[in-house]
């Protein structure tokens, strides 16, 4: 693993892996020094009981000499046996000796005649016919003769090491040697069985040459013959029969407890070497301890297996442990960075992460809940004042689209039809419609219907994808109290209907072809009183309507009513009072319009003057207010003949009408002056209960046939009336130039 992909890993992986790693060096380490400090002290405790067996060994040769010693002053000290020894009196010898060698524990004891001849020898027990007997050449016994002194040393004679003691037997009245007394003590298979008794250790004796003496181990047979040495100092190539010069070397050296590794009698022993010296110094014989190592290695295989073992269940045990105490650590940490990470994205929710301890992660926690919350709460708060402020804006932006609209577009039909359009768009609707109240009828009438309605297919099924134009509401009527139109009329109080199926006030116009699920309408109001309502129907996308879309329709209503004042106003400043058509000025202004277009599209325009014949003496035999009622009459007359919105019907003056007649032509004009002077004629108005008429007089003249200019024009057309008048009046005429 190389760096970078261990800095990717988890916080929990991370500490795992660290923790692991610890424990598993430690664990190694532990290991390895344990099993050095295994292998030191299994050496050392070897060598200490090497040591301690060579010392015992050692003491009790000592005290073998030491009681040796201290028995022979006590037997040659007695009289009787002194002289028991110069007449060679064996019997009481024996006796005397028996006694003395069951009491004091000696091994052999042996009686020399002056002469050297042995005159009789005590054994112990275990040694009865045993082959150890000093020779009468023992130096040490010619000492004790030669010398009259006593001596004490380790000889090895017939094949053994032996412990011996010689004492002169001394005639107290000539101080001469009537002979000696020899204890032995020999260092045999028995001593080794001794001391392997008292300290649990085999013990091989080698005489100075090097050969195996005496031992405590027994072969498999259970004899003590267990062939020759392999030792390790030469790698176990050799087989020895006695002691390698090696072995000599470090006890000559002084080396006394050699320690070193062997192989005999099918097992590897441990030996250390101890050197048994003579009096004079000279080697005497050398004492090995044995060791079998076998059963020790197996001992030190079985800890260390034990200890890996061990070691093995500690380090997947940690790292379980730690695996899960870091999940559990890291854990919370983890969903913390995760909620965090959301949080980033913009995903802002009021985290309720569970707090399981209150240590820092758990405060931590906590905090970031807290912070989460505080958070979304102050989200939820931006989002609605954003909302407000994006509602309000669009609001503000429709209401400067309508104002704009106010602006440029004349024609008050045209211009509801927009601010309708933008309202759908505004608060997103199907359709939307402006109901006014016809004050003769007292109905609600539909002016403006704008926008779709999902056609109805069947009953149960609506095509969202070919909507129908709301055709069939144009113009429709309710009585001003009917419906929710007419609630809302009456009230002068704005509804939001979102169940209207369900809606008991709620009016279904027959043949819509469609349900309107639900609605909001608002009265129009003009001076404090309510003069039609504003419809705004199906919310898109099966939504319903909110106070909002209340508060923009609402807003709109206003700007509405605002318009048609004005429009109203308007209509009143060009309107003559009384006739109803338009006044002098406004005829000016449209007829220099018109002649400007014909002039562009190189069109033809007509007009026609009317002025009612003898009006004067009309006046004059039935009054002024009956000359007026024949003057709306005339009006009427003239309205009701021309085209509605194409032509152009004004009160020239007093009893004298003009009518514009945009893309007409001499033939059109005359026929409609035609008509207009016939309708005239035959209209009769009702005085005292008398019917009475009136004729008029009428001229056309036509642009650009007759004139180029407007002035030319009413010139030409005035001219054409004069022309009726003079032939006899109730006449139309065309101009002739
Ligand atoms: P002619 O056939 O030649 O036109 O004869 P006339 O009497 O109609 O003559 P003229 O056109 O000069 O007369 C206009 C008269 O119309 C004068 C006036 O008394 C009358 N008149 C003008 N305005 C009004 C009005 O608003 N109401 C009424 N009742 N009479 C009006
Ligand atoms: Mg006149
Ligand atoms: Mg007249």
């Amino acid at each position: 693993m190389n760096f970078v992909s261990f800095r990717n890993l988890k916080l929990y992986q991370k500490i795992t892996i660290v923790i692991f790693a610890m424990v598993l060096l430690t664990a190694l380490s532990l290991y390895f020094s344990s099993n050095y400090i295994f292998k030191q002290n299994f050496e050392l405790s070897i060598k200490k009981r090497v040591a301690e067996t060579l010392d015992v060994t050692h003491s009790i040769i000592e005290d073998y000499h030491n009681r040796a010693v201290s028995a022979l002053g006590i037997i040659t000290l007695t009289p009787e046996f002194t002289g028991a020894v110069a007449a060679k009196n064996t019997s009481y010898i024996n006796d005397y000796l028996r006694v003395i060698q069951s009491n004091l524990l000696l091994s052999i004891i042996e009686v020399y005649s002056k002469n050297g001849e042995l005159l009789t020898r005590i054994e112990a027990k275990n040694l009865q016919n045993d082959r150890y007997h000093t020779l009468a050449e023992s130096a040490l016994l010619q000492d004790a003769f030669n010398k009259l002194k006593k001596a004490c040393d380790i000889e090895f004679q017939n094949g053994v090491l032996q412990i011996k003691a010689v004492m002169p037997v001394v005639a107290p009245s000539t101080f001469e040697s009537n002979g000696a007394v020899v204890i032995t003590y020999p260092i045999n298979h028995y001593f080794a069985d001794l001391l392997r008794c008292i300290t649990n250790t085999d013990v091989l004796i080698f005489n100075p040459r090097g050969e195996l003496a005496a031992s405590a181990v027994l072969n498999a047979e259970g004899q003590r013959d267990f062939g020759k040495f392999e030792f390790e100092n030469d790698g176990f190539k050799k087989r020895h029969d006695v002691l390698p010069d090696f072995i000599f070397d470090a006890v000559n050296k002084k080396l006394n407890e050699k320690y070193c590794v062997a192989r005999f009698n099918g097992n590897s022993y441990a030996l250390g070497f101890s050197t048994l010296y003579k009096s004079d110094h000279s080697v005497a014989g050398i004492i090995a301890c044995a060791i079998p190592l076998e059963k020790l290695y197996e001992v030190q295989k079985k800890t260390a297996d034990f200890l890996k073992i061990f070691l093995l269940i500690v380090v997947v045990l940690t790292l379980i442990i730690s695996y899960l105490f870091n999940r559990g650590l890291t854990g919370p940490l983890s969903i913390l960075t995760q909620k965090a990470q959301i949080v980033k994205s913009g995903q802002i929710d009021d985290f309720n992460i569970p707090v399981a301890s209150h240590d820092e992660i758990g405060i931590l926690t906590d905090t970031f809940n807290q912070m989460t919350f505080s958070l979304k709460m102050m989200m939820n708060e931006l989002t609605q004042t954003n909302q407000l402020l994006e509602q309000r804006l669009y609001e503000i932006k429709v209401l400067y689209d309508i104002s704009q609209s106010i602006n440029f577009i004349s024609d008050t039909q045209e211009l509801l039809s927009k601010i309708i359009q933008k309202t759908i768009e505004a608060v997103g609707a199907h359709h939307a419609s402006i109901m006014l109240l016809n004050d003769t009828t007292d109905e609600l009438e539909v002016k403006i219907i704008q926008g779709i309605a999902p056609h109805k297919i069947s009953e149960n099924k609506i095509d969202f994808e070919n909507p129908s134009i709301t055709g069939a509401l144009a113009g429709a009527k309710l009585k001003s109290n009917l419906g929710i139109a007419g609630a809302v009329f009456g009230s002068a109080k704005p509804l939001i209907i979102n169940d209207a199926p369900n809606d008991e006030r709620f009016h279904k116009f027959p043949g819509t072809g469609y349900d309107i699920e639900n609605m909001i309408c608002v009265p129009l109001i003009s001076n404090n009183k309510p003069y039609g309502v504003i419809n705004v129907v199906n919310k898109n996308g099966g939504l319903k309507f909110s106070e909002n879309d209340l508060h923009v329709i609402t807003s709109i209503a206003n700007q509405i009513s605002l318009i048609l004042e004005k429009v109203k106003l308007y209509e009143q400043s060009i309107t003559d009072g009384m006739t109803k058509l338009f006044i002098h000025r406004y005829f000016q202004a449209r007829l220099d319009e018109e002649i400007i277009r014909a002039r562009r599209y190189q069109s033809t325009l007509s007009l026609i003057m009317l002025d009612v014949d003898h009006f004067k003496r009309f006046n004059d035999t039935y009054g002024h207010q009956m000359g007026d009622v024949v003057l709306v009459g005339v009006a009427g007359v003239v309205q009701s003949l021309i085209r509605n919105n194409i032509d152009i019907p004004a009160r020239y003056g007093g009893e004298e009408f003009a009518v514009v007649l945009p893309e007409t032509d001499i033939e059109g004009a005359y026929r409609l002056a035609e008509r207009i002077r016939a309708e005239i004629s035959k209209k009769a108005f009702e005085h005292n209960g008398k019917k009475v008429n009136v004729t008029a007089s009428l001229g056309i003249a036509s642009y650009p046939q007759h004139a180029s200019n407007k002035l030319d024009l009413i010139s030409r057309a005035d001219m054409a009336l004069y022309k009726s008048k003079e032939n006899g009046r109730n006449r139309v005429s065309v101009y002739e130039p």
